[in-house]
């Protein structure tokens, strides 16, 4: 008994098996609207094909039929068919063109799918009637127009697999069953020829279905792929365009946007401003907190700029401590000033990072457009410029760039044109300053101060000259030019006589300028004890660890390091300790204001006893009147400098100034 059983379980298996796949073969994709869109689209346009074929067929298959079939068939069911197509093609062509939703598209093929093979049985069963009628001609014209309108059918119904194979089994089997039972050999051979050609076409058309399917996935994934590229583009672009840290738009989408408001405001003939701030007092958090200090504060500055930021203000960072805010909708000169203030009132007051409060605020620098520049990058430069003029005069404050400026840049670029063409061993020389112990007026030593004879313009200051020499990057050689007539001088004086010489922020950050300096020092005979070079705080403070290397390569020359413009800068006790300068030079303001200010006086005895605690030496500069004399002497300085004791001169007029000095001690 039991074969039997899985035999019969076997075959009902297989029969389910087999009905599951004509039911997939018919079915509607419903798992793939996209497809069931696809397919209605193209079927669509086959449509009025289809019932035009249909119409035209079954008029002239009546025609034929005229005069020997009844009317009922000859007419009314004709009708009654031709209006059906009409009904149908008047649905299809009547629609208005719109996206048709997965859910339509769906109902619709379904539809399509339950009408065809009620249409194709209408027309079927018309057909088979008329066969009675007429003569063979007539019998012949009705076989062969079921099969050409069967495969015409089956050939518009392509996109819709389920249609067309319902319209096959639907037509084709009975037909073939028909003509071959009619045993007619010219109708029987027509029925094998439906058949075999409907096999062809049923094979054709299920390729066709799975390309066209396989077509519309392809077609899917590559607009997913496209979506998804578009995606990553996009957050590429954000990325790009965005600042990790502040999470405020970065240097590149500021020119960008920059770009695309001065193209309007051109248009428009309308105003704007860019305002170029740096933080004060940054470096000073990053170096003694750390970075993390340093990151928690640049966040907050980007808060702040955020809150400040609206219609008509941009913010972004456009690199280290450094914003830029743009300010658009045609603002005038006054709103400008306030909009300048309001910036750098918001930048000032205390920030409050965990366990630290940093005070720290932002100066600004700010040009307006058209005046000041009519390029982002003619912009940025006049900006820059205020800026420069901000942090160097007003510190925390927003500077506007004006026509003073405008004037100045012009005679700095004037500079730069000469410099670049100067013939340093021949226009730039040295004036040498003494440096003298204010009690027996001795001479100690000259400071070399350089002068540029510049031909065509006369004598340029070097505060002109340096920083423009610093500019161009042509400080280095600059320097190795002074240096060489410096050490000549010092060749020439009589020890211990000594010789000061200036180094620049740039040189020592410039590992090539120092071995130079070691190099000439070296070559020169001069003892390095005898000489000093003075640094400033902020030259140092460029780059800390570098200026640091420099310092200790060249103390280990045995050159003696001096500290100058002391008190103007940060005046920091951890810089004298970690730079271990030989000497601390303080500055000439202090001088200026000694009697005037209290805290000038107390600076200037603060930093005495500073140098006498430390073991250092300690000279004050700036010194013009019997009176300043007479209080630095008071507060305790012992070395000095200045015009009262002595103006630069030439190399020249050191010998008959010092000897001059030797007859004044004899007399004295
Ligand atoms: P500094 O190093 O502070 O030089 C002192 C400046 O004060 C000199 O100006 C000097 O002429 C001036 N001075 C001296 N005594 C008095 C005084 O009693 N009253 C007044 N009002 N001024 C006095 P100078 O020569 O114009 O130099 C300006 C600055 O240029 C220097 O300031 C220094 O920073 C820079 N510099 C000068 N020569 C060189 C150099 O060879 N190399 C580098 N890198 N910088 C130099
Ligand atoms: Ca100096
Ligand atoms: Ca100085």
């Amino acid at each position: 008994m039991m074969p039997h059983v899985t035999e019969s379980a076997k075959s009902v298996g297989a029969v389910g098996r087999l009905l599951d796949h004509v039911r997939l073969l018919l079915a509607v994709p419903v798992d793939n609207p996209d497809l069931a869109r696809s397919q209605l689209a193209a079927f669509k346009t086959q449509l009025p094909l289809l019932y035009l074929i249909l119409t035209i067929n079954a008029v002239l298959l009546a025609a034929t039929h005229f005069r020997t079939a009844p009317a009922l068939l000859t007419l009314v069911m004709p009708v009654i068919l031709c209006s059906a197509c009409a009904i149908r093609a008047r649905y299809w062509i009547g629609q208005p063109p719109r996206t048709i939703t997965p859910e339509e598209a769906i109902h619709q093929l379904r539809t399509t799918i339950r009408l065809v093979p009620l249409l194709g049985l209408g027309f079927e069963i018309w057909a088979f009637n008329l066969y009675p009628y007429g003569d063979a001609y007539a019998k012949c014209h009705v076989a062969f127009y079921m099969s050409i309108t069967v495969i015409s059918c089956i050939f518009c119904l392509m996109h819709v697999r389920g249609a067309a194979l319902l319209l096959t089994a639907i037509v084709v089997v009975p037909f073939t069953l028909f003509f071959t039972f009619t045993f007619q050999p010219v109708l029987a051979a027509i029925a094998a020829n439906l058949a075999f050609v409907t096999f062809g076409m049923i094979f054709i058309l299920q390729r066709n279905y799975t390309d066209f399917a396989a077509l519309v996935t392809s077609k899917q994934e590559l607009l997913m792929r496209q979506a998804e590229t578009q995606r990553l583009s996009d957050d590429n672009f954000r990325l790009a365009n965005l600042d990790s840290l502040t999470r405020l738009p970065n240097r590149r989408r500021f020119l960008a946007e920059l770009d695309r408001a001065l193209a309007e405001a051109g248009e428009n003939a309308t105003r704007l401003a860019l305002a170029i701030v740096d933080l004060d007092g940054f470096k000073g958090v990053n170096d003694v907190h750390g970075h993390a200090a340093g990151d928690r504060l640049l966040i907050e500055v980007g808060n702040r700029l955020r809150d400040f930021a609206g219609a008509t203000i941009s913010v972004a960072r456009l690199g280290g401590d450094e914003f830029g805010v743009m300010l658009s909708g045609n603002p005038l000169p006054a709103d400008i000033a306030r909009f300048g203030a309001e910036l750098c009132r918001r930048l000032r007051g205390p920030y409050l990072l965990p366990d630290i409060e940093a005070a720290v605020c932002g100066s600004a620098g700010i040009a307006a457009f058209p005046e000041n520049g009519l390029t982002a990058q003619a912009l940025f430069e006049r900006a820059d410029y205020a800026l420069y003029t901000a942090k160097e005069t007003r510190t925390g404050e927003a500077v506007i760039f004006s026509p003073e400026h405008e004037a100045l840049i012009r005679r700095a670029a004037l500079v730069d044109h000469a410099l670049r063409h100067a013939d340093f061993a021949h226009e730039h020389w040295l004036a040498f300053q003494p440096i003298v112990e204010a009690g027996t007026l001795r001479t100690l030593g000259f400071e070399a101060l350089a002068r540029w004879t510049c031909p065509g313009y006369g004598q340029v200051s070097p505060n002109v000259f340096i920083p423009a020499a610093e500019r161009m990057r042509m400080i280095g050689t600059l320097t190795e030019a002074l240096l060489t007539k410096a050490l000549e001088a010092a060749a020439k004086l009589p020890p211990p006589l000594r010789i000061a010489f200036n180094l620049s922020a740039q040189d020592l950050t410039t590992p090539e300028t120092i071995a130079a300096v070691c190099r000439l020092i070296a070559a020169s005979g001069v003892s390095p004890s005898r000489i000093d070079l003075e640094i400033t705080e902020t030259a140092v403070m460029r780059d800390f660890d570098l200026a640091a290397d420099s310092l200790t390569l060249l103390r280990q020359s045995g050159l003696r390091i001096t500290l100058d413009d002391f008190g103007t800068g940060f005046s920091s006790l951890s810089h004298v300790h970690r730079l271990k300068p030989d000497k601390i030079k303080i500055d000439r303001s202090f001088v200026a204001d000694i009697h005037t200010s209290q805290m000038a006086r107390d600076i200037v005895r603060t930093v005495v006893d500073l140098c006498n605690t430390l073991g250092l030496d300690c000279v004050v500069e700036g010194v013009e009147t019997d009176a300043q004399l007479r209080v630095l002497t008071a507060l305790g300085c012992r070395v000095m400098q200045g015009y009262l004791f002595g103006r630069p001169m030439p190399e020249e007029a050191m010998a008959a100034f010092l000897a001059n000095e030797t007859a004044q001690v004899a007399v004295g």
